[in-house]
């Protein structure tokens, strides 16, 4: 089924099925997303944790900045995410992309929204929400650019556009047998600009769903940087 065949098919949805929850299909009321339980099991990532790559630490009693951070420093100012990849978000991030259960981005949007209340970000003008972009080909074989469509719900409650101003040009594959440096390297020479884009001057938001090791964010700001951009930050649902 189609993205836009979705889009028509999900106010219809829940006109005909009761609200349930989006982890475990238990019948909720009206307007939620979760039962107590699953809610319960979202696990948000509160200070201790890194200024900029929101890596959770115990044992630390103010905010810092972690070993990764120090030494090596990422392209992008901060990334924040909101909740860590465990259970509840996990299964329901895997059957958004995995299953193409696309009423489920709304649910995780209205997760990832909360980011915007966080220090880092709250208060700063972005000019547009950049959704990191697919390889054409994993963009065929799934369908849909889960960041695209995630970037396209905060638009509606945020009210800054959505511009994809660039493009996966290398198909990655797994790195896991590159070291830190090659990966690096390796994902910068993955991403361009798109021809049309004009970046010059712009605060920019990076979206994706999870963040990782960060190597894709950083990729993805340094290229906006070397191109103009203002500053570059990034906003995710979830760390893994
Ligand atoms: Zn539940
Ligand atoms: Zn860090």
């Amino acid at each position: 089924m189609s993205v836009v065949t979705e889009k028509i098919l999900e106010p219809l949805r829940s006109l005909f099925f009761p609200s349930h929850c989006a982890h475990c299909a238990r019948g909720v009321e009206e307007g939620r997303d979760w039962c107590e339980d699953c809610a319960a099991g979202i696990e948000r990532v509160k200070p201790p944790r890194c200024e900029t790559c929101s890596q959770p630490y115990d044992g630390v009693t103010a905010d810092f900045l972690c070993p990764n951070c120090r030494g090596d420093r990422f392209s992008f100012l901060c990334a924040v995410t909101v909740a860590r990849s465990h259970r509840t978000v996990r299964d329901v991030l895997h059957r958004l992309k995995y299953n193409r259960e696309m009423w489920l981005a709304r649910v995780l949007a209205e997760i990832q929204r909360e980011g915007f209340a966080d220090p880092r970000l709250e208060g700063i003008e972005f000019d547009a929400l950049v959704p990191v972009p697919l390889h054409p080909r994993r963009l065929r074989e799934r369908g849909f650019n889960q960041a695209t469509i995630l970037a396209e719900h905060l638009a509606r409650t945020t009210k800054i556009p959505v511009r994809e101003f660039l493009r996966r040009t290398r198909y990655t594959g797994t790195q896991t047998r590159l070291g830190r440096k090659g990966r690096r390297q390796n994902l910068r020479d993955a991403f361009s600009l798109r021809q049309d884009a004009d970046v010059t001057d712009l605060n920019l938001l990076l979206v994706d769903d999870v963040l990782t090791t960060g190597s894709t964010l950083d990729a993805c700001a340094a290229i906006l940087l070397e191109n103009g951009a203002c500053s570059v930050r990034a906003l995710t649902v979830a760390r893994g």
